[in-house]
């Protein structure tokens, strides 16, 4: 089969491989659509996770079945599924403790174009197909189910993890597709006052329709600078961090107040360690709590997100800015993912 993958560091192209085989509880899909990932693009152009060789790309996508395997019950040839980013072993004992997105060993929930192949090719393996699949809604369509398969739990995530609760006043840092889900999700939480930190103007337009209630450039000096003018000194409850670097840490701890907390699920492609300023942190004493996590796979959350969509509470076929007709155009989304022009949110590809 035709694929698109990481060749080695800095080099992706088009590979042939075997098609993968279907076990007792997995199954084999082929693409209709597909989306890259800014993770794609620190995967394969910072060496983030290592070095690969020939490893299929991509992890978001929809697509239709054409196998399964014998002890599958929720799924047949034919049905039209949204495949998620993260694919846990829901049997693990790992995901009998709580945190299934780290079965086998941290990160492990995480295999497409991680571990193992990714989407980007004519024939996908799903492990655990019952319990990683989830059906395309009806009248869903399939470019918009792609924003299911990472966009929207990822950027849910986000307020999921700082706890985000009625009135608070949240900040949201980066907009691109990742944290404009983010600031959909802190509204619909029930924020307040909702700061989103960027400069591309499709992401500042889509931020505004989502929820924001006031835009920061982090070009126009630090972003806890420009908060703590904005709130008289007193700083916000929850920072979300979809964008950035290691340094964002400093600037998300010296904005939050006393008690408040910061939901990370920004991928730290570069640098060794992430800095707490110490006196900010309350030296030490200050109750502002740092989680980070990559978001928890699974076909509850992804049905749960998709009656979501199904029912209007908001629509994340905004961040598509781009769309592409045919499975050869993988290579130029691929390419504006990682050039990301001032226009772009978020690429799709319609292969049939
Ligand atoms: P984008 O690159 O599209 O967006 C990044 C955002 O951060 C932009 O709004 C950008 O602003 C802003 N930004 C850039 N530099 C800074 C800075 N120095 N300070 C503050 N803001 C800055 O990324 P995505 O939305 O696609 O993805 C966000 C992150 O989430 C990526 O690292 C991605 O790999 C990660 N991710 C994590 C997952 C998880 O499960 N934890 C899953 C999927 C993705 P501007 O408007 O100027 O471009
Ligand atoms: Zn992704």
């Amino acid at each position: 089969m035709k694929a698109y993958a990481m060749l080695g560091l800095n080099k992706a192209g088009w590979i042939e491989k075997e098609r993968p085989e279907c076990g007792p509880l997995d199954a084999i899909v082929t693409p209709v659509a597909l989306a890259p990932c800014t993770s794609d693009i620190h995967t394969v152009y910072e060496g983030a996770i290592g070095d690969r060789h020939n490893l299929i790309l991509g992890h978001e996508g929809v697509g239709e079945i054409v196998e399964v395997g014998s002890l599958v019950k929720a799924f047949k040839p034919g049905d039209v599924v949204i495949m998620p980013a993260i694919t846990p072993d829901w049997g693990s004992l790992e995901a009998q403790s709580g945190y299934a997105v780290h079965s086998g060993g941290m990160l492990g929930g995480w295999k497409f174009s991680n571990i193992k192949d990714g989407v980007f090719a004519e024939f996908i393996h799903i492990n655990e197909a019952d319990a990683n699949l989830a059906l395309l809604p009806e009248g869903m369509e399939p470019e918009t189910g792609c924003m299911l398969s990472d966009m929207m739990p990822t950027g849910f995530h986000a307020s999921e993890m700082a706890g985000v609760k009625f009135g608070d006043d949240v900040c949201v840092i980066g907009i691109g597709p990742v944290g404009l889900m983010a600031v959909g999700g802190a509204a619909l939480r029930g924020a307040a006052n909702l700061y989103a930190v960027g400069t591309r103007p499709n992401c500042i337009k889509v931020a505004r329709e989502f929820g924001a209630t006031d835009i920061i450039s982090y070009k126009e000096g630090p972003i806890h600078e420009q908060i703590l003018e904005k709130t008289g000194g007193k700083g916000v409850d929850r920072v979300l961090i979809a964008g950035g670097n290691v340094d964002t840490f400093d600037t998300a701890v010296r904005m939050l107040k006393p008690g408040g907390s910061i939901g990370n699920v920004n991928y730290l492609g570069s640098g060794d360690y992430i800095k707490i300023p110490r006196e900010a942190w309350g030296v030490g004493m200050g109750h502002k709590t740092i989680h980070a996590g990559l978001m928890p796979g699974g076909r509850l959350r992804m049905e749960k997100l998709s009656a979501m969509v199904v029912n209007g509470r908001l629509d994340p076929s905004k961040l598509i800015t781009h769309r592409f007709e045919g499975f050869e155009h993988i290579e130029e989304a691929v390419a504006l993912m990682k050039d990301k022009p001032a226009d772009l949110i978020k690429p799709v590809v319609r292969v049939k």
